[in-house]
């Protein structure tokens, strides 16, 4: 009896587990700061003043802070995630989403939000994540680096989870951006719906091959570079911005 309960938490195990909790431990110990990737991301902040489900209040304030928790989860991947500077941009082709939104079975097509997205800055390298007011779910991700989250996100709440949702529900939906699927033990980033932030090391090896592959990633020792050619060619804004980026990893 005893083997038969064993063999069936086996099983059930090895179904609920994606990028299997028994088949990979827990990333607990931080990339040294050389071996860290960094990603360019990009955040869209859409206003809408015609339609209250779109138009997003987010500031600049509550992008860095979000951006800042969101790398304290991924720097366990030794992703670092690299905002220029936040884009505050009018949602594009409000009418069009609306007509297709309020059709039979409009609300459930998430692909529509894409249609949001001004054309101006779609085409940026590095992954995108667009704050709307509302959404479905909290998030989503679209495919080709494009993620949405709403700001009214709300969570479970798990033991060791993250103090806030949108910067869970961000990091969870990069997740999705850097080639994850879900893994649904409460506790993990790629749960659905809960506060929990931990990844896995197969998890980091799928999440750190994809970003390594994202237009404009770059090493650390890349970016070094780039900030000292920038600088001898008196690009000082870059050399800076880069510097900046460098300053933001872990000692
Ligand atoms: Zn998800």
């Amino acid at each position: 009896m005893r083997s038969r309960l064993l063999f069936a938490a086996v099983l059930l195990g090895l179904a609920s587990t994606g990028l299997g909790d028994a088949l990979s431990p827990a990333a607990v110990d931080q990339p040294k700061r050389e071996a860290f990737l960094l990603v360019p991301l990009n955040v869209h902040v859409l206003s809408c003043k015609d339609r209250a489900n779109v138009d997003c209040k987010l500031t600049d304030a509550d992008i860095a802070r979000i951006v800042g928790k969101v790398n304290g989860v991924w720097h366990k991947a030794g992703i670092h995630f690299c905002l220029d500077s936040v884009l505050h941009e009018e949602a594009e082709n409000v009418v069009a989403f609306e007509e297709k939104r309020s059709a039979p079975d409009g609300a459930a097509m998430l692909s529509i939000y894409r249609m949001l997205a001004p054309a101006a800055t779609r085409g940026r390298p590095g992954l995108h994540v667009y704050y709307v007011h509302e959404l479905p779910p909290n998030g989503v991700y679209l495919g080709q680096n494009v993620c949405f989250v709403k700001e009214t996100a709300a969570l479970r709440k798990v033991e060791g989870g993250i103090d806030e949702p949108l910067p869970r529900v961000t990091a969870h939906e990069l997740g999705h951006g850097l080639g994850l699927p879900h893994r649904q033990n409460t506790t993990n980033l790629m749960a659905s719906g809960t506060t929990g932030t931990l990844l896995n090391e197969a998890e980091v090896t799928v999440a750190r091959g994809r970003a390594a592959k994202i237009d404009g990633a770059m090493t650390v020792e890349a970016c070094a570079g780039a900030a000292e050619a920038a600088k001898s060619k008196g690009q000082i804004e870059q050399a800076t911005l880069l510097q900046r980026y460098l300053s933001e990893l872990p000692k």
